[in-house]
């Protein structure tokens, strides 16, 4: 298995994985979204709040609000020795205090560990006008995206199947298929029809083209076909801030070892406790 990256800084991460299968490459994304820690706001305590937001609207807002993580720095609430109760090893409190007239955003959220903070200074929660309050507290935890999506790392996880595009003897160059596509991919060279240098991994599978030769009355069989590699995929991983890019794969390809290895021993647990039956 081969992981070739094309682009990686904090946000975003482009990467293709080659040598692998449908099952593992969901399986990737899946525990990029659902199983690498994060902290995000689970519980706020209202002490004033005269803003136009009712208590419950105000407090989901503020849970939503990405929270930047130190990776390592804490353990997810469910294996803390606190037993889920909250202690500085699995949360982290912040307090918020603004009177109006003005915009309250995810700045004005105080956090009590200098180290933790909103990913992003600029998200706003309630216009408030002059008179109006907000003052809370509220308490960040850290769980998994499978818990709630507020703790996934990510905004955008997804992949594509690696392009495959065959050109045959039957292709006459009539261009229509250049025209069709909408990703400009394809370009007449050599009096074939080609894929142009560096745009194949552009390509959305769409195959238009494909449709595009069948209606120039070609017969059955088209000059230009497109399929879908199974063993190659291309990725678009974009974090939500919480993470680096870098931080979200390299967490959950180690969630995938370590419960690949934990069912490995357990299946040969069983079949050895089998054996001596
Ligand atoms: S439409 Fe068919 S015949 Fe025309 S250039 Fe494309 S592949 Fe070749
Ligand atoms: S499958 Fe779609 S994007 Fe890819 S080359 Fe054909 S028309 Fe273009
Ligand atoms: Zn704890």
């Amino acid at each position: 298995m081969e992981i070739v990256f094309s682009r990686l800084d904090d946000q975003i991460a482009r990467f293709r994985l080659a040598g692998s299968t449908p099952a593992f490459a969901n399986s990737f994304r899946r525990a990029m979204t659902g199983e690498v820690p994060t902290l995000a706001i689970e519980d706020v305590k209202i002490y004033d709040n005269t803003s136009a937001l009712f208590d419950e609207m105000l407090a989901h807002r503020i849970g939503l609000i990405p929270i930047r993580t130190e990776e390592g720095c804490f353990v997810p609430r469910d294996a803390c020795t606190c037993g889920g109760e909250g202690c500085p090893g699995c949360s982290v409190l912040f307090t918020m205090s603004v009177e109006g007239p003005g915009m309250v955003t995810s700045k004005d959220l105080i956090s009590q560990d200098p180290r933790i903070g909103p990913a992003s200074p600029d998200i706003p929660l309630v216009k408030i006008i002059k008179d109006q309050k907000v003052v809370l507290e509220a308490r960040a935890v850290v769980s998994r995206g499978r818990e709630h999506a507020k703790w996934q790392p990510t905004t955008a996880c997804g992949y594509k199947n690696y392009p495959l595009i065959t050109i045959n003897d039957r292709c006459d160059a009539c261009g229509q298929c250049v025209d069709e596509c909408p990703r400009d991919i394809l370009e007449i060279r050599g009096g074939r029809v080609a894929v142009v240098e560096g745009r194949l991994e552009f390509c959305s599978l769409c195959r238009l083209c494909e449709r595009a030769c069948l209606n120039t009355g070609i017969g059955e069989e088209a000059g230009i076909t497109v399929r879908s590699d199974e063993t190659r995929f291309l990725f678009v991983v974009e974090g939500d801030g919480s993470l680096p890019a870098k931080s979200i794969i390299r967490q959950a390809l180690d969630y995938i070892r370590t419960q690949s290895e934990e069912l490995s021993a357990q299946i040969n647990e069983i079949s050895g406790e089998t054996r001596d039956e």
